[in-house]
């Protein structure tokens, strides 16, 4: 019975195109769907470094953070990102998925109401999920349809608003100018989900920067070290006492072991390189528009919007498809996205842009995609 009803429902994924599998690239697959954007993944330095550090690191963290699993260079990392975010204080827990969730599980109550953006990212919808607040959704980056609702509200409690500064699979950056208004004249705290905008806009310290803005005591920045940072592990930089209340209350901190210091390690290099490094975000932003520049020639329905991730909305799963395979037989693989990740009829090529990908390979994918379209 069990077997058989799994079987029918992969059955009928596969009858709607939706059917997915784990793929491991060959070496010569030029990567155009990685979330490394800077090539710090592989970077040689934080090799190097590693090497020479291994006999003094732990390779496991043993324990909690709160038992005995907070380690020297758990301590240092959360330095330096809330150096690089200019906040009082940081935690890292083991993921960007674990930090939403654990922190808008803790952070809001039954009475509280929260405004969260339609596309924001299936971690935060999570969090959302195990609260009992009220819970509204706005269009996405509609700051008219935000207000409205806030002034609709039913519950009478804290109000919290909760958008990615980069959409993950739109590449566009929040009107956080706008939004940070709306926060301030609702007395709303403001969580912001910097997981691809941290190491590229606003000088690499995220979206908050971009638009110039100070970070306060309501204002939260979340963000992973698994995109631009190359690494493992997920963030969270706010006030002293948001941090120390966390610490307390959240339960993707608490009842999990903590980092590997190893990991901890390779983030916190790879960070110093992202922070020295401005080249590397330059030539990525360089080379999205490029690319943009070119494949609109070609009557592309494609946009630049200052962020390495450019999708190619094509509609219908069989096309997605179609296109990724065509590239994935010239060596280049650029991953379909498609319902549930995205909303249904806005299937799509995310293309992202790497410090990893020469110019020639760029051409290539250029020149590909002009092939496909003129066929
Ligand atoms: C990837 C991502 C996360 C989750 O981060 P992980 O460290 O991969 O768990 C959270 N939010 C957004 C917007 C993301 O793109």
């Amino acid at each position: 019975m069990f077997t058989r009803r799994l079987k029918e429902e992969l059955k009928h994924i596969k009858s709607q195109n939706l059917y997915r599998e784990r793929k491991i690239l060959q070496k010569k697959i030029v990567n155009f769907s990685s979330n490394d954007y800077l090539g710090l993944s592989t970077d040689l330095h934080t090799k190097e470094k590693l090497c020479e550090q291994i006999d003094k690191l732990s390779l496991g963290s043993g324990a909690s953070q709160l038992v005995s699993g907070y380690h020297k260079i758990q301590h240092e990392l959360e330095k330096e990102l809330a150096d690089l975010k200019d906040t009082k204080k940081c935690i890292v827990v083991g993921s960007g998925y674990l930090a939403n969730t654990g922190m808008l599980e803790a952070l809001i109550k039954n009475e509280d109401t929260v405004l969260s953006d339609e596309l924001n990212h299936a971690s935060i919808i999570d969090g959302l999920r195990i609260t009992k607040a009220e819970k509204i959704i706005y269009r996405h980056c509609d700051i008219e349809d935000l207000e409205k609702k806030i002034k609709n509200r039913k519950n009478k409690g804290q109000i919290f608003i909760v958008t990615d500064g980069v959409f993950s699979m739109e590449g566009d950056i929040a009107p956080l100018d706008k939004i940070y208004q709306i926060s301030k004249k609702y007395d709303a705290v403001l969580i912001i989900d910097d997981a691809h905008a941290t190491g590229i806009i606003g000088n690499g310290k995220g979206s908050l920067f971009h638009y110039g803005l100070k970070p306060d005591d309501m204002i939260i920045q979340m963000g992973t070290l698994s995109k631009a940072i190359g690494s493992y592990g997920g963030f969270i930089c706010a006030s002293d006492i948001v941090i120390d209340y966390l610490i307390n209350k959240m339960r993707t901190l608490i009842f999990t072991t903590a980092l590997s210091p190893v990991q901890n390690f390779i983030s916190l290099s790879n960070l110093k390189i992202m922070k020295k490094e401005k080249f590397r975000r330059d030539y990525v932003l360089d080379k999205a528009k490029y690319i943009v520049d070119h494949l609109q020639k070609i009557g592309l329905n494609i946009h630049f919007k200052g962020t390495p991730i450019i999708p190619l909305i094509v509609g219908d799963e069989s096309v997605a498809l179609e296109i990724r395979d065509f590239l994935l037989e010239n060596n280049i693989f650029v991953q379909a996205i498609r319902p549930p990740t995205v909303p249904k009829g806005t299937s799509r090529l995310r293309i992202t842009v790497s410090y990893n990908q020469s110019e020639e390979n760029i051409e290539k994918l250029i020149s590909l995609l002009k092939i496909y379209y003129s066929a």
